[in-house]
């Protein structure tokens, strides 16, 4: 019997005990966290595969978790980015409507109202997501999320331990064990931003993404909830706004290489036109470490990359990561090489992210405060050689009508090629 430990209950450690789990049904699956080292509290917004992992990977009853969780349907984000606006959404259903293309524009959509037809209609009242559909994304309060995990590992025989690892044993590249008293066969650090057993380096992207805090604030929803995120332009980052069930989430994101928490407070609430009474800042870092699965430890969720919160896409990263690491482990002593080829697929991987989050920010015309002109002066940084360049050019001399470059579909582009056209449209890149 295979021994798995995981050390972190964020979002990282559970939806991996629980992957993994449901895919190694004899293996011994152990969480060890502690209530004194709080999670990170954010992560609650996801893309459009998110519905497919629970369901195929998990196995989650998705009855049970609308109940438990009460998630919002999530069908794209709304971008006031670039010269007017526009939304990214997660169907081409909107080359179906009578928009009176000849084209289908990829995942673009522009008028940013979705009330005005019937299909919209249909999206704005049916805020929750229906329970046999696949391909759904949501926005959800990540404590209900984080319980309804916990309740459901629990209930599938997934051991959790309650301790702070202060001491690691280790015998060459391979850790023995944590504090002198828990053994595994396998070692998955989920434990945050600082690694705790990984030794490896870190990438950072501070000098292409350089937001690196985030003020975020709750308020009362609104009438309708909207079934997208807001993504807007700010002088100084952007500010998400999540409708949930019972309340909307807000977060702007911003460098303090170009301004203080204090004046991102003024900013915001300036933009909002309200006083906002209680906040808090979460200091990030963007990047990878060098190398995700070294001996026996894994590292996966915040400890092993952090792209940005814009696309909302580490929930997906740590789920699909999560499939290929169950997968490896059941060869066992036969993996081979495996973890060095799963090394270099997480690197292409979470540079790709990088690139298409990226050039959100370097193609965004919006302001011409000092933040966004140092971004515009970045571009020279999105090089011939990255895979987003390439699709850049095809889409420079092809317009938006091709689905059609080899390499766009591979699994370490997750946003295929309408998802990059739909940015290059919105934003009117004519570089
Ligand atoms: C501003 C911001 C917004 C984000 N928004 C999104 C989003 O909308 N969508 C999305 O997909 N992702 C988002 N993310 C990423 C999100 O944070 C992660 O997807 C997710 O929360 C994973 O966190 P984690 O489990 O890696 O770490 P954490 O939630 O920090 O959990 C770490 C765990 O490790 C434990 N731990 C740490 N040290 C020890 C120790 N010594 N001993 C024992 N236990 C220990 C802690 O107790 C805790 O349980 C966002 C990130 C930021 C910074």
């Amino acid at each position: 019997m295979v021994r798995i430990t995981i050390v972190g209950e964020g979002s990282a450690g559970l939806l991996a005990a629980l992957i993994i789990q449901n895919k190694n049904k004899t293996a011994k699956v152990t969480v060890i966290g502690s209530d004194t080292i709080p999670v990170i509290g954010v992560g609650e917004s996801t893309v459009g595969s998110f519905g497919n992992l629970m369901r195929t990977h998990i196995g989650i009853d998705m009855n049970e978790f609308i109940r438990e969780v009460n998630p919002t349907l999530k069908h794209g984000l709304w971008l006031d980015f670039g010269k007017s606006d526009f939304h990214y959404t997660f169907q081409t259903a909107f080359d179906f409507q009578k928009f009176n293309k000849t084209l289908p524009e990829g995942l673009y959509f522009k008028g940013g109202n979705y009330g005005n037809n019937e299909y919209s209609k249909d999206m704005i009242n049916r805020n929750r997501p229906n329970p046999n559909k696949l391909s759904d994304a949501f926005n959800f309060d990540n404590g209900l999320f984080l319980k309804y995990l916990k309740k459901l590992a629990i209930r599938r025989g997934i051991d959790f331990k309650e301790d702070i690892i202060k001491t690691i044993q280790r015998e060459g590249d391979k850790v023995v064990s944590l504090n002198g008293i828990h053994k595994a066969d396998y070692f998955i650090d989920c434990s945050g931003f600082n690694p705790l057993l990984s030794k490896e380096k870190w990438k950072s992207y501070e000098d292409t993404l350089v937001n690196d805090r985030a003020l975020i604030f709750t308020r009362e929803t609104g009438d309708k909830t909207r079934p997208y995120t807001k993504a807007t332009t700010m002088n100084n980052g952007w500010l998400w706004e999540i409708d949930h069930s019972n309340r909307t989430g807000f977060g702007y994101v911003y460098s303090s290489k170009y301004t203080t928490d204090d004046n991102a407070l003024e900013d915001v609430q300036k933009h909002l036109g309200i006083v906002i009474p209680k906040h808090r800042v979460i200091k990030f870092k963007t990047g990878r470490l060098e190398r995700h699965w070294v001996g026996n430890v894994i590292t996966l969720g915040n400890t092993d990359g952090f792209v940005e919160p814009l696309e909302a896409t580490s929930l997906m990263v740590i789920g699909h990561l999560s499939i290929y690491i169950a997968d490896i482990i059941r060869y066992g002593n036969h993996m081979g090489d495996l973890p060095e080829q799963y090394n270099d697929f997480v690197n292409t991987y979470y540079d790709n992210i990088h690139d298409f989050i990226f050039a959100h920010f370097i193609y965004n015309k919006k302001l011409d405060t000092q933040y966004w002109k140092d971004y515009r002066k970045r571009e020279k940084l999105f090089t011939k050689d990255r895979v987003g360049n390439t699709i850049l050019q095809h889409y420079l001399k092809n317009g938006v009508h091709l689905k059609f470059i080899s390499h766009a579909y591979n699994e370490t582009n997750p946003f295929g090629l309408e998802g990059w056209f739909a940015i290059f449209r919105g934003l009117d890149v004519n570089v």
